[in-house]
């Protein structure tokens, strides 16, 4: 377990390989910052966006795509500019966007909460390639995770405060969801982001637990875990040439004085290398 990025993120997230320039896209949701690491030289680039952002994917068409707190938005990593493609809960300022992911058909999927993390009055949308949206779930209350099956047949949910990770049927054709069960219970801390390798296995970020476990979502079965320095494990994706690279991003929110003390890299982002490749991130085909 490498520590990469010791860049102190409030809530670092939304880890996602942009395969065009093999470098990794993360953000600081509270941080209000864009960050890009190039692995071969270490640098870090960052793009100041002035609002909670909770996912950037890259796009096909060119540039990201991100969540501000009232839509999607198109940034631009050239020039730093962005404006909005879609209007998502912007008469709801006490909402905001967290995690997001793209489905292997290049639909961006990302879901909103309420700052207080509380009551059930966030919603998971679908930002579609023609860029209208449609809610897809409601009454959610921290939503998270988000993966699909390598067969694409089965889609991944996580809302953190339920403490289990969600299955449903997925129709690729239409991107409908039906048939939600929960499939893996989680133990230590919370289940926050997710990702899924090339065997179907299910890697989960612990929120509160120190690590990341991978699980058989067919028994719900734990099959490893690796421990992280850092309470706060937010996300994870997969990465590289090979898609063998893990990166792991973490948070220093709900950590007094002490605990910093004692995970002085809480807030980084970590790496370590996978016997399993990951699927693939699927860039915003729209
Ligand atoms: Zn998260």
């Amino acid at each position: 377990m490498e520590l990469v990025w010791d860049g102190k993120a409030l809530v670092g997230e939304g880890p996602a390989w942009d395969a065009r320039d093999g470098t990794l896209l993360f953000v600081d949701i509270e941080g209000r910052t864009v960050y890009r690491l190039d692995p071969r030289t270490g640098a870090v680039d960052r793009w100041d966006v002035g609002d909670y952002v909770g996912a950037v994917v890259p796009r096909r068409a060119g540039g990201v795509v991100i969540t501000l707190s009232d839509g999607f938005y198109h940034l631009d990593l050239a020039t730093g500019r962005r404006h909005r493609l879609a209007a998502v809960e912007a008469d709801r300022p006490e909402n905001r966007f967290n995690d997001g992911k793209c489905d292997p058909q290049g639909r961006f999927w990302a879901g909103t909460l309420h700052l207080a993390e509380r009551d059930p009055l966030g919603t998971l949308y679908c930002l579609e390639p023609d860029l209208t949206v449609r809610p897809v779930l409601s009454q959610v209350t921290i939503s998270n995770g988000l993966g699909w099956s390598p067969d694409g047949s089965i889609m991944y949910f996580i809302d953190t405060a339920i403490r289990a990770v969600s299955a449903f049927d997925f129709d690729a054709e239409t991107g409908a969801i039906r048939n939600r069960r929960p499939v893996i219970a989680i133990q230590e801390g919370g289940p926050d982001g997710m990702a899924v390798d090339q065997e179907g296995m299910v890697w989960v970020a612990h929120w509160g637990g120190s690590r990341i476990s991978r699980f058989d979502p067919g028994t719900g079965r734990r099959l490893q875990a690796w421990h992280l320095p850092v309470s706060q494990v937010t996300s994870l994706t997969f990465g590289g040439k090979d898609w063998q690279d893990v990166y792991v991003t973490s948070a220093r929110r709900g950590l007094g004085p002490d605990d910093l003390a004692r995970e002085p890299a809480a807030g980084g982002l970590f790496h370590f290398r996978s016997d399993t490749p990951g699927l693939p991130t699927e860039p915003f085909a729209g």
